[in-house]
């Protein structure tokens, strides 16, 4: 196929050169570090600044996000910190979301702050936020939308337009949309970063990061940080990402029905006092999402009505999720933010106690709302 510009034809045949590749229907994997200079290497040298089947990927990647050009990384918190290197220096000050994943705050209080560079953290990027926090030095605005846990959705035109405004670059973690949910550039967002660990990899056995953005920008990251810390992907882990986003679309496809599902039955649970997600019509982020994405994913959050324990006893008697920190897999994940010990964190990032979030997998739709459904009625009052 010639040019796709659909994301189905993005995912499943941009990249295909059969004749460079003696008609392998799937790109081979260029599993070697070095590019011999004796012979025709068509400018590859060294498999930490380029690699063929890593180069698959990210054009897929910048086709996805109407992008010029994308970079991998080894991982979604290699592709962030080697961004924020990038464009950060001594002296620098940082607008950052409270809400964003957490060891994002981390690497900027303690790694950033090493360097020199500054942060304050907002609440949901308004105008009068902002206005009120910037400072002459202000370089950055990190942002993430729909954000961790809570799934804030941020206003991001008029957020990047206010950073224009002021000569601050705007850094988007994109990873709960997906590229097929939310366009950042076009929005007016300079680079889109995902963790490939989640839907793009979508399998549970990849750990991968995206960074999407300007050719000027892109290089500068595969010649800066991305080389000099050596948080380049490996090419197994890229083969394996061009092999999960050819079903990328059907696979959003299920998890996003099925999520909607949940969620309405979630909301309408006597055993649920409140449910975070952006797609249901009631959420506060609605109305925001909809005029700038085109699709919900599948991982949302709910607080049962039910004290530490009783929340504690019910995650754990679920059948269908397992429990654990990641998610955007083919199973069903739940994990318990809400029940953590860092008060601190829960309080910063406006996290409510017994918060429970869980990520929706390609299981029967019926099966895992039956399995919500016993364990919150079994959930002692
Ligand atoms: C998981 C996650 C990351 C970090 O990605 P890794 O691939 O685990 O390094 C970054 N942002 C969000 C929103 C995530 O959920």
């Amino acid at each position: 196929m010639k040019d796709p510009h659909q994301a189905a034809d993005i995912c499943t045949h941009l990249g295909d050169d059969y004749d460079r590749y003696l008609g392998a229907i799937v790109p081979p994997l260029f599993q070697n570090t070095l590019f011999t200079r004796k012979h025709e290497n068509h400018g590859y040298s060294y498999t930490r600044i380029n690699n063929p089947t890593i180069e698959i990927l990210e054009r897929k990647l910048a086709a996805l996000e109407h992008a010029p050009e994308a970079r991998v990384f080894a991982s979604g918190i290699a592709a962030i910190t080697a961004t924020l290197s990038s464009l950060l220096k001594a002296g620098d000050h940082v607008l950052a979301l409270k809400s964003a994943y957490y060891p994002v705050i981390g690497f900027l209080d303690t790694e950033m702050k090493k360097f020199g560079v500054e942060v304050t953290y907002l609440e949901r990027f308004s105008r009068r936020e902002v206005e009120s926090s910037l400072r002459r030095n202000t370089k950055v605005f990190y942002l993430e939308s729909p954000s961790s846990n809570i799934f804030r959705v941020l206003p991001l035109k008029e957020i990047a337009s206010m950073a224009q405004e002021c000569g601050a670059v705007t850094v988007l973690d994109n990873t709960w949309a997906t590229p097929l949910y939310q366009k950042p550039l076009d929005l007016g967002i300079d680079y889109s970063i995902h963790s490939a660990t989640k839907y793009l990899g979508g399998h549970s056995d990849v750990l991968g990061g995206v960074v999407i953005g300007s050719r000027e920008g892109m290089d500068r990251l595969r010649n800066g940080p991305r080389a000099s810390y050596g948080a380049c992907m490996d090419p197994f882990a890229a083969w394996l990402l061009t092999r999960s986003l050819r079903t990328l679309e059907v696979r959003m496809e299920r998890h996003s029905q099925s999520a909607q599902k949940v969620a309405h039955f979630l909301k309408s649970h006597p055993r649920v006092c409140r449910v975070y997600y952006p797609g249901l019509v009631s959420d506060e982020g609605n109305e925001m999402a909809e005029k700038q994405m085109t699709g919900f994913s599948g991982l949302l959050s709910f607080v049962p009505d039910g004290d530490h324990e009783a929340v504690y006893n019910m995650v754990k008697s679920l059948e269908v999720f397992e429990e654990g920190p990641s998610w955007g897999g083919f199973e069903s994940v739940v994990n318990t933010p809400g029940l953590s010990q860092n008060l601190e964190q829960l309080e910063f990032q406006g996290i409510p106690k017994g918060l429970v979030r869980i990520s929706i997998g390609l299981e029967d739709v019926n099966t895992i709302i039956g399995d919500l459904d016993r364990a919150l009625r079994h959930m002692p009052k």
